[in-house]
């Protein structure tokens, strides 16, 4: 069976549906959302309705919580405040009850998945090897599955050497999933920083043993237009072309 692995959608409901359109046509069949659902964009009612119908499995992310009350937006830069705060007051009630109920890490077979990482899964940013280490020993399956950072990475570690190396994820390349244990994070859907404007997603072939992060192309403009129009602050619409 192929699954979806989504992370960072922040509420860019273009970008959703391009990805979704997109894991149908490869054949996915199921869908893990890696957190950070709402936040920054203009769509967070639809993003999660949309989810919610194809069956997603969601774990809860930082601005997710944010957005219900859950998490004190004191910690987050202004930009991300003010979205969290205008997220707030746009979401419906089975939105929010959604919201209020995501649960901070799951596990399903062979995977671990958090949000930030497994040790700290609202908050940490695994961005290096050295920081990506100690989460090895806060999951017990063979692979994690992680986002927040928005930059796709793969990090692994060898246990006799008790060495964590961090690699890129590129996009059509198939990453083996072999003995080496393995933290993943397929890229944001919503919100890239990784250089590629382009909506990131990875394909898991879990009994072929596999997975390939995919690039979608999608109605930046559109999405960018609702950010805009919303009043939200201009960085949050003007980013979205460059992708960073
Ligand atoms: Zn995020």
């Amino acid at each position: 069976m192929l699954r979806a692995i989504l992370s960072d959608v922040h509420s860019n409901l273009e970008a959703l549906q391009a990805v979704l359109e997109d894991a149908r046509g490869q054949g996915a069949e199921e869908i893990w959302c890696l957190g950070d659902t709402v936040g920054y964009g203009a769509n967070p009612n639809e993003c999660l309705d949309l989810l919610s119908s194809a069956g997603a499995l969601l774990i809860a992310g930082n601005h997710d919580w944010a957005a219900v009350g859950k998490l004190g937006v004191e910690w987050f830069n202004p930009d991300a405040a003010t979205a969290a705060l205008w997220t707030g007051r746009q979401l419906r009630e089975p939105s929010r009850r959604l919201l209020e109920g995501l649960p901070l890490r799951e596990q399903r077979g062979a995977f671990a998945l958090a949000h930030g990482s497994p040790r700290e899964p609202l908050w940490e940013y695994l961005t290096s090897s050295w920081v990506a280490r100690p989460s090895f020993d806060h999951f017990d399956t063979p692979y994690c599955l992680v986002g927040h950072t928005h930059l796709p990475a793969v990090f692994s570690y060898d246990p006799r050497l008790d060495r964590c190396l961090m690699r890129d994820f590129p996009p059509e390349e198939p990453l083996p999933l072999g003995e080496e244990r393995l933290i993943i994070n397929p890229g944001s859907v919503g919100q890239p920083r990784n250089g590629d404007p382009l909506a990131s997603y990875a394909l898991l072939a879990e009994d072929a043993g596999w997975l390939l992060r995919r690039r979608v192309p999608y109605d930046i403009e559109a999405a960018q237009r609702k950010i805009r129009e919303a009043g939200l602050p201009p960085r949050l619409w003007q980013r979205l072309s460059h992708g960073w």
